[in-house]
């Protein structure tokens, strides 16, 4: 597997996403929250979806006293919820807000940090549903609401133990290693389409979900979101139109 990374000193414009409707999965927190910011401060009209409403609503109040497009809000639990709801979100962003132009699929959760042998198994099923299953699912339900008229972006978000397995990453690493399998079979699919999908690993980053696979390291060592966002709108804008079944590092 090659991995790339975006062209040496890429700025992106600060119009970018200007009249671009993009989803983003896992909106309330973390790498997603800042993906979302960063999108919509670069003139995307965001949706943000995600599980805790209250984190979501934190999102949308900023972006609007930011004067910023106006997003929307979708709140959605991806491990209870079943492929209806996914229609429902599809329907929902068809009447309110026309098409799409971008999916970040951000949200995940991290699971249990132990051996396949000690793995319970109701873990194993959460983490495959959040991390895999849902991308599934999402992507499929929303695939008819991406333009195919202007090119459109689909990101899934990878990680270093889903392209090399790492004892006591069980779940985790499994679903992300399917992740970089389902952008591939997909990126071949759309290539003769306007849609394109990649993957970004971000690498480590100063999030909670990082804090609590590694609790005694110091936070403040690693890299905020913030410091990954070239990568996100680089794949995100018009000029990533050429990358299709890539995967990408952010750092
Ligand atoms: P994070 O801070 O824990 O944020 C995860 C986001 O996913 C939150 O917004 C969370 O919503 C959402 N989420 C979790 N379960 C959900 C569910 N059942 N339904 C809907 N939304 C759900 O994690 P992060 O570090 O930003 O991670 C973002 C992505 O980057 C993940 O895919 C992760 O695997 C990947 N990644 C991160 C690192 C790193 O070092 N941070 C490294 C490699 C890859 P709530 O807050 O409402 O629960």
């Amino acid at each position: 597997m090659s991995i790339h990374t975006i062209p040496n000193n890429y700025q992106p414009s600060q119009n970018l996403l200007q009249g671009k409707n993009i989803l983003i999965t896992g909106a309330g927190d973390g790498i997603g929250r800042c993906a979302a910011l960063s999108f919509a401060a670069h003139g995307a009209s965001v949706i943000l979806l995600g599980k805790t409403e209250e984190k979501l609503a934190s999102v949308y109040d900023e972006i609007e006293s930011n004067g910023w497009p106006q997003p929307a809000l979708i709140p959605l639990d991806l491990n209870t919820s079943d492929y209806n709801q996914y229609l429902t979100v599809k329907k929902a962003v068809e009447e309110h807000i026309g098409c799409l132009h971008g999916l970040l699929h951000n949200a995940g959760i991290l699971g249990q940090r132990t051996t396949i042998a000690d793995s319970k198994p109701e873990d194993w099923l959460k983490v495959m549903q959040v991390n895999i299953n849902s991308v599934f699912l999402l992507t499929k339900a929303l695939l008819p609401a991406l333009s195919h008229d202007e090119k459109s972006s689909i990101v899934m978000t990878s990680s270093g133990v889903g392209r090399k397995g790492r004892a006591y990453w069980g779940a985790y690493s499994v679903s992300k290693f399917a992740t970089e399998g389902l952008m591939q079979v997909l990126a071949d699919e759309m290539s003769l389409t306007n849609i394109r999908v990649n993957c970004i690993n971000p690498g480590a980053t100063r999030t909670r979900m990082r804090a609590q696979a590694y609790p005694a390291e110091n936070p403040l060592d690693l890299p905020t979101p913030e410091q990954l966002m070239t990568t996100y709108l680089y794949l995100m804008g018009g000029d990533s139109h050429a990358e299709n079944g890539k995967t990408f590092d952010a750092q």
